[in-house]
């Protein structure tokens, strides 16, 4: 089936004791066997519950994975990713990654003898060279990058994996299954913050994982069970039902995007616009290729540091917030924020200032959102 009806139908044909078209919540720990030898296929809910299952299921189904894996944040899910790998290991990574996994990785993958190369991953050729290098096993990429949507070349990324047996890792949280899918351009696992755009509703925490591959599927539930962070029941049927709604919410924060970055790129005081939805941005060609959408993110740099706080505390319709992919539009001052605790000479070279504001635009009237804008700006 198609990715919409996949969507329209989540979590649903589930329940056979009573017809139910919305999945029940199963808050059960756990679960009585029939006798000796024999079990439902539940046993206890950090191995398995019934509506986090409907909820891995579906997310393997729209991806044309394996297996999914629900966590209790995205966080969670790219520590899972971590241990798939083996002390001595490399990892490629984009370089302007989420600052919280560039954390997990300084500071816990570290002590595990893992190793981290950061690459700008749009490049081709030098991430090849990154690849090349002796030890490197893995490589995690974020498409479009964060915040400067810089956007990798994921079936170039692909072969190269492929060629060089490298495990292959996309965090495809701003894109989501709806408008890219990465097992199709080689990938082995992809990663979700599904607080962000699958959830949709500023009013939940969770990640997810899926693995291409049964084998890879098996090795991730081991970590998901032995570890233990896994989603609950309540934020699992949450998650469903957002994902209902998740294509008309998408083309809705695109068309929206897409409106802002076309006048605020043509406004004297704005510098720098990324959107890879505008022909002229230089990701736009490759994102056009591998995706069915630009998604809903746009970045920008003021003509200052103080402007930009002027603009944050000035704004009405957009809110003052970190966080993405939500109904409501937020406004964010990475450095600040969400890459605080990337090293200052990194976020130098990144271009990553203190002039750079980031936009989630959100399911409002596009015109209010331009008003506010123009307003401060
Ligand atoms: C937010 C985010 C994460 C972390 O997800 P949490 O749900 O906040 O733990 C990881 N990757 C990307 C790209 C994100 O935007």
């Amino acid at each position: 089936m198609k990715v919409d009806t996949i969507l329209a139908q989540a979590g649903s044909r589930r329940d056979a004791a009573t017809g139910s078209i919305a999945i029940p919540i199963h808050p059960s720990a756990s679960f009585q066997h029939p006798a000796l030898g024999r079990s439902t296929g539940f046993d206890y809910s950090r191995t398995a519950n019934p509506t986090r299952l409907a909820l891995e299921e579906t997310m393997a189904a729209l991806e044309g994975g394996a297996r999914g894996a629900a966590f209790a944040s995205g966080l969670a899910a790219v520590d899972a990713a971590l241990r798939l790998f083996s002390p001595g290991d490399k990892v490629a990574a984009t370089e302007d990654l989420y600052g919280g996994t560039f954390r997990l990785f300084e500071k816990f993958g570290k002590p595990l003898n893992l190793d981290f190369i950061y690459v700008d991953t749009s490049d081709t050729e030098a991430t090849a060279r990154a690849l090349d290098l002796p030890g490197v096993k893995g490589l995690f990429v974020e498409v479009p990058s964060n915040p400067l949507l810089k956007v990798a070349d994921l079936a170039a990324l692909g072969r190269l994996a492929r060629q060089k047996e490298i495990f292959y890792i996309v965090d495809n949280t701003f894109l989501t299954p709806v408008v890219c899918r990465p097992f199709e351009y080689g990938a082995d696992l992809t990663i979700y913050s599904a607080t962000k755009y699958l959830g949709g509703h500023n009013d939940l925490i969770a990640g997810l994982a899926v693995a291409k591959t049964a084998a890879l599927g098996e090795r991730l539930a081991f970590i998901q069970n032995a570890v233990g962070a896994i989603l609950g029941p309540f934020e699992s049927w949450l998650l469903l039902r957002s994902l209902k709604t998740l294509t008309l919410r998408l083309k809705k924060h695109e068309e929206n995007a897409l409106a802002v970055a076309r006048r605020l790129s043509a406004h004297p005081r704005v510098r720098n616009l990324h959107y890879p939805g505008l022909p002229s941005d230089p990701g736009h060609q490759v994102l056009a290729g591998q995706a069915d959408g630009f998604g809903g993110m746009i970045s920008f740099e003021t003509e200052s540091a103080a402007r930009a706080a002027e603009i944050l505390s000035s704004v009405k319709v957009f809110m003052f917030a970190e966080s993405l992919g939500s109904a409501e539009s937020l406004i964010t001052y990475p450095i600040a924020q969400t890459h605080a605790d990337i090293a200052p000479e990194i976020q130098a070279r990144l271009g990553l200032t203190d002039c750079l504001l980031r936009l989630s635009i959100g399911l409002e009237d596009p015109g209010d959102l331009i008003d506010d804008l123009e307003a401060v700006l």
